[in-house]
């Protein structure tokens, strides 16, 4: 079966690292000519709103998938006439715009911070009287890494913000007191079936993943699948999602979804029987989902800006290495370390060294 993948990051080489050996075929439409995925399958060099580029692909796979969310309306809705797409344009649609991501956990009863649609700075002003203060002025779309927002902690922080974030539609939110950030991948099949991955805690650093711990049997797993499942099912999702999720009170406050792979899932690579790559594979070429158990303690630390000495973090029992092949660049994700042990304290062990590594 032939996979078109709109993009061809690091999430799209990965995808293609699980897929070959399924037998799967993949060609990734990217315009940068260094696409870290291109190596690993065929490579339509285009924009994507190149509609004759759109339609090669159509013509070269039998369904596309996405590995990154902000990709246009129009080339979902044109790609769409011609070949399967998963996620489909509805998940695409909620999940590229904060707004709507919101608005729909609130509508499946799904805790989230109190949140407000801004247009503008009198907006912002009326917004900020009625939620008060600390807040997180974000824009509805495009934000990554931390980029895109911003935290108002005073009356003086809120003049001039929303010209700082371009006047753009925003959304503010409730600043969440939170005492932990989690997240649950989960996946779904074509027929509906549902599996979960264990919680994973992430620890954020300037707005950056830095370390992913799965848990063992977290209090709020069930919880954690209960909310994801409603949006799954709302949405009748296909592939993998992450949803990311503040923990605050003994309980969830929904921050994001990614209709994606996500990096607080790379981990699984080594420490699941069947990875999200493989999952989301699976369910998008309408193949029975593999198990989503734990094989081991397991956590992922990503590499920013280079990658630290190979020799030296595959010397570290139980670490594997993965290298995107990307130019180092300041505050740019360039590959990641997953590690499984057989219990905690080594895991504990293990991610000091490997983040020793990375302080150099
Ligand atoms: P996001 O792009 O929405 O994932 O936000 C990036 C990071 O900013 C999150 O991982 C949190 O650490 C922090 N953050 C975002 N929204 C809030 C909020 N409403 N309250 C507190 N912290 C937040």
């Amino acid at each position: 079966m032939k996979i078109g993948v709109i993009g061809g990051g690091q999430l799209g080489r990965m995808l293609a690292l699980a897929g070959t050996p399924l037998g799967l075929e993949f060609t990734f439409l990217d315009p940068a000519v260094d696409a870290c995925a291109a190596p690993l399958g065929q490579h339509l060099l285009a924009g994507y709103d190149d509609q004759d580029a759109l339609r090669r692909l159509a013509d070269a796979v039998d369904l596309v998938t996405f590995e990154f969310e902000s990709v246009p309306a129009e080339t979902v809705a044109f790609l769409s006439q011609f070949v399967p797409v998963y996620p489909g344009a509805e998940a695409l649609r909620i999940a590229r715009d904060r707004l709507f991501e919101k608005s729909l956990f609130r509508d499946l009863g799904i805790p989230t911070p109190a949140f407000a649609d801004i247009h503008s700075q009198a907006d912002l002003q009326a917004a900020v009287a009625s939620i008060g203060l600390p807040a997180v002025l974000k824009t509805r779309t495009l934000g990554y890494d931390g980029k895109g927002q911003k935290v108002l902690r005073s009356e003086q922080d809120v003049v001039g913000t929303f010209a700082e974030l371009g006047e753009v539609p925003c959304l503010l939110e409730g600043f969440v007191p939170f005492t932990g950030e989690v997240s649950l991948i989960a996946v779904r099949a074509r027929d509906g079936e549902t599996r979960f991955y264990p919680l994973v805690h992430n620890t954020h650093d300037s707005g950056i993943l830095r370390l992913s711990v799965a848990s063992q049997a977290h209090p709020l797993q069930g919880l954690a699948e209960d909310y994801v499942g409603r949006v799954l099912k709302a949405l009748d999702y296909v592939g993998v999602m992450a949803f990311e999720f503040f923990e605050v009170d003994g309980g969830l406050k929904a921050n994001e979804i990614a209709p994606r792979v996500h990096n607080s899932g790379h981990w699984t690579i080594e420490g699941a029987e069947s990875s999200q790559f493989e999952n989301h594979l699976r369910a998008i070429a309408g193949l029975p989902l593999g198990s989503t158990a734990k094989v081991g303690e397991s956590a992922m630390l990503n590499f920013i800006g280079e990658v630290p000495p190979v020799a030296s973090v595959v010397s570290i029992d139980g670490c594997h290495v993965h290298h995107y092949g990307k130019a180092f660049k300041a505050g740019r994700k360039v590959g990641h370390a997953t590690l499984r042990c057989a219990d905690l304290p080594t895991l504990k062990a293990r991610i000091a060294d490997v983040e020793a590594l990375i302080a150099g």
